[in-house]
């Protein structure tokens, strides 16, 4: 069986020294985003060869887990029916389709798959929303990925490959930040800790909390996301640290 390379394996043949010259800006981010494809090797500035050797060699079989995990899934979810799954996670069964709001988009999932084209990890983390089948009503408290329980030890991956690339962003432009955010149905909020406060339902019950501050002289942009306490109801704290991920992506239109 081919073993499914996770970012820490990637992370023991970087560095490790958080030099901060990559995007990422730490390695533990960096192996995240490298496996997410978001980086290239090229862009840490200390790797040596033999590492780079190393990394190509642990990837050049490594299988198509994501594609296995969601026919694995797909196949699950189908087999019982899209009614008994769908119940109280926001999705709706109709005509033997399921429809759910993912991002600001309603995503329509058939018998035979998705009937839109859609990035494998969208596709995947829909899936597995499902799955999980939370239940429940959302708290209205909000709470830092960091508090979730085993949310601390994957705390600097959600920093560094969703708000610190968030912060970038909206560094860049202030305005186009906000329209694609909008358009993936942020919704302006008040009463936080900055006038740009937005809430997204990346699921139906998965809303994100996104405050951005812009940068001044002194200090750049800064970016916090949120989630409301009952998140891991929902999906589990590896699954939400790639739900960020996959906000910045859309965010991004890639
Ligand atoms: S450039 Fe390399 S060593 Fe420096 S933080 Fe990024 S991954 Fe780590």
């Amino acid at each position: 069986m081919t073993k499914i390379i996770q970012p820490l394996d990637i992370y023991k043949k970087l560095p490790r020294s958080n030099c901060g010259r990559c995007p990422a800006g730490s390695c533990m981010a960096f192996a995240v985003q490298f496996l997410r494809r978001m980086v290239p090797l090229s862009e840490c500035r200390e790797i040596d060869e033999h590492s780079k050797l190393a990394i190509e060699e642990m990837l050049s079989d490594p299988g198509d887990w994501k594609e296995r995990r969601f026919k694995e899934l797909f196949d699950e979810i189908s087999a019982g029916g899209f009614s008994s799954v769908a119940r109280d996670t926001g999705a709706v069964v109709d005509c033997d389709l399921l429809k759910i709001v993912y991002m600001g988009r309603e995503i329509v999932l058939g018998r035979t798959g998705f009937k839109d084209a859609l990035d494998i990890m969208d596709r995947l983390l829909i899936l597995m929303y499902i799955k999980q089948a939370g239940s429940g009503g959302l708290s209205g408290k909000w709470a830092a990925f960091r508090d979730f329980k085993d949310g601390l030890i994957r705390s600097e991956s959600f920093h560094g490959a969703c708000e610190i690339p968030l912060a970038k962003m909206f560094e860049r432009s202030r305005e186009g930040t906000i329209k694609r955010l909008t358009a993936l149905g942020a919704e302006k909020v008040k009463g936080y800790a900055t006038e740009h406060s937005y809430v997204i339902y990346a699921l139906p019950k998965l809303p994100l909390l996104v405050l951005l501050w812009p940068g001044d002289e002194e200090f750049g942009a800064d970016c916090k996301i949120l989630l409301d306490s009952t998140a891991t109801v929902f999906l589990d704290v590896e699954a939400l640290l790639y739900l960020g991920m996959a906000l910045v992506r859309n965010i991004k239109g890639d």
